[in-house]
């Protein structure tokens, strides 16, 4: 298809889904202000414009945004995941990387995008699930290694998620490239062990409420998936050992810290998190323009610097902004959509 060609040739996807309005939304009697036109086209009508004011009577109400995938309420996991990640599996099996990240505000849908829940899995376990089934194909001339780490970066602070009693993690870098030292590892057969694994590690991420959500999650959860392959059959010739790594992100909530009544502790983090959005919006940035060769500077934050090799050069990158359609959430609606489209391709 159109899509999976595209795929195959650019470095960045930006991928938009606006998830179903909410029991809470409709109760607020909030109305749906995202709509997506079709596969490639959304677009947001600002509720606070008087449709009566005959000054602005000319002036559109809606603005239309334009990615490379656009899914609805209406989506499902598994469509999601075919249409935005399932390419790469080949490419990290043959020793390329890539990343996948969630981006948006709370409540807006990463968690359930990239993790989901025991009934609707989301882009990790299907990931891992696709990953075994196309190793399996070529398990006769290729030995692997798979190995998985879950960590998060709150306050730019690097956490293992499957080993909290771990402490602070550092950022090495060796000849393998970027490393966490001290980072455990895990090894699953099933998806549904596997599964199991990421919520138990999703749950011990540091949540902070805040005024404005009680559950917002303010670190980036970060599953690292390295897959090492090696051909069976040996001759005199050295030994070619390849090294794919895949990272798959739920990012912080991107709502701004000027955004939410936070003092203190909690306008901390909010520095932080916008400091690592931030730089990793620069770079993506920069890998959007294929001709002006910008400087990427991956030591602006520890989230960079864990991706410095997935980001950018031989590797694919994959956004998958997330909404709500809720009018009373146009304000984040509009700053994730301005984000994500500066981000895309020229
Ligand atoms: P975030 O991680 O961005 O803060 P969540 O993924 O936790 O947001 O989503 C908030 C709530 O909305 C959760 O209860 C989640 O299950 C639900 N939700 C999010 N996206 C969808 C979707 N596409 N379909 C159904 N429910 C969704
Ligand atoms: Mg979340």
């Amino acid at each position: 298809s159109k899509n999976e060609s595209k795929q195959e040739e650019q470095n960045l996807i930006v991928g938009l889904r606006i998830r179903p309005l909410n029991e809470d939304e409709i109760i607020a009697g909030a109305t749906p202000v995202a709509h997506k036109v079709d596969d490639n086209m959304v677009v947001l009508m600002d509720p606070t414009d008087d449709p009566d004011d005959i000054l602005r009577a000319n002036r559109s109400r809606e603005k239309q945004y334009i990615f490379d995938v656009a899914f609805d309420g209406s989506a499902t996991q598994k469509e999601v995941y075919e249409k935005t990640t399932k390419f790469l599996i080949p490419n990290v099996v043959n020793g390329y990387n890539a990343t996948v990240f969630a981006y948006g505000a709370t409540g807006a849908g990463k968690t359930y995008t990239m993790l989901g829940t025991a009934e609707e899995r989301g882009i990790m376990a299907r990931t891992m699930n696709d990953l075994f089934l196309e190793m399996e194909k070529t398990q006769e001339d290729m030995a692997y290694r798979v190995t998985v780490s879950f960590l998060e970066i709150y306050n730019e602070m690097i956490r293992d998620l499957l080993c909290p009693s771990s402490g602070v993690l550092d950022l090495r870098e060796d000849s393998n490239g970027v490393q966490v030292a001290g980072l455990s590892k895990f090894q699953a057969k099933s998806t549904r062990e596997i599964m199991d694994i990421l919520i138990k590690g999703n749950k011990q991420r540091t949540q902070e409420p805040t005024v404005a959500n009680k559950t917002s999650s303010r670190s980036h959860a970060v599953l690292q998936i390295t897959v090492r392959q090696k051909n069976r059959i040996r001759d005199n010739t050295v030994q070619e050992v390849r090294m794919g790594k895949l990272f798959l992100i739920d990012l912080a909530g991107s709502e701004r810290a000027a955004n939410t009544q936070n003092r203190g502790k909690r306008m901390v983090e909010g520095a932080h998190i916008n400091r690592s959005l931030l730089a990793l919006g620069n770079c993506i940035n920069a890998l959007s323009d294929k001709h002006a060769r910008k400087y990427i500077n991956y030591r602006d934050s520890k989230l960079t610097r864990l991706l410095k090799d997935a980001l950018g050069g031989n590797t694919k990158t994959v956004m998958i902004a997330t909404i709500s359609p809720a009018s009373i959430h146009f304000e984040e609606s509009r700053n994730t959509l301005v984000y994500a489209d500066r981000a895309k391709n020229i």
